[in-house]
């Protein structure tokens, strides 16, 4: 057995989730899982429809976007995830969505703002929405680049990777990560949830306020305050 079976089998079921949870139609979507010590991680290949997905399918590819074992040419955003695991260095699980309602404020090139608790339990600001990438990055080495795209609206917003799991590409679609695969697609799904919600409140109500400041921070204390009280 393969010395990487235990990241293929996570990447597998994770990249199963994405069906499941209705984020992605057809082939889009990939969800990928590092392993630090080994300085690898696995991801879902290219074009292959989920049905057909299985454990041995997995491309392992190391954190400069080489592949190290597999038959199959991996997802066509493999630089990205490379890119970020190599800079981001605690985070073990990424995932790429064009799930609609995220991918609608995406291409409006748009924050989701903070409106309400469900977000505040998640993130305590707005999500952020990168910028499209610049026609010299979109013709340079379009997916590494987009991987910086991300990195540098972190660093320029003072935005902390470890506190936000999430981000719009503007004009494209959401990236998510987190601790785990499991985590990265539960914050997929969470920003999908957050993105209807937050549209239909606009639409609702084009003037409604954003969360306020109190509730923002009660929530934020609740998660990392001394005296949090928030899961077990
Ligand atoms: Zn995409």
């Amino acid at each position: 057995m393969s010395k990487y079976h235990h990241i293929k089998q996570i990447a597998y079921e994770a990249n199963m989730q994405l069906p499941k949870l209705g984020l992605v139609l057809f082939t889009f979507g990939n969800v990928s899982t590092a392993d630090r010590e080994l300085g690898v991680f696995a991801i879902k290949p290219s074009g292959v429809p989920y049905k057909d997905l299985t454990p041995e399918k997995m491309v392992i590819v190391n954190f400069d976007g080489e592949v190290i074992e597999g038959t199959l040419r991996p997802s066509s955003d493999t630089l990205t995830h490379a890119v970020l695991y190599k800079h981001w260095e605690a985070i073990n699980g990424i995932v790429h969505t064009h799930s609609t309602y995220a991918t609608a404020w995406a291409q409006s090139q748009r924050d989701i703002p903070i409106f309400g608790t469900t977000h505040a339990d998640h993130l305590t600001t707005d999500v952020p929405c990168a910028p499209p990438m610049s026609d010299e990055l979109i013709e340079g080495n379009y997916e590494y680049q987009t991987g910086f795209q991300i990195l540098n609206h972190f660093q320029e917003n003072g935005l902390d990777y470890k506190e936000v799991e999430m981000i719009l590409v503007g004009s494209h679609a959401p990236f998510t990560w987190g601790k785990t695969a499991d985590k990265a697609v539960y914050n997929s799904a969470v920003l999908e949830a957050v993105a209807q919600m937050a549209y239909l409140t606009e639409q609702i109500n084009p003037s409604a306020p954003r969360l306020k400041d109190a509730l923002v921070n009660k929530h934020y204390q609740r998660k990392h305050g001394p005296d949090s009280y928030y899961g077990q």
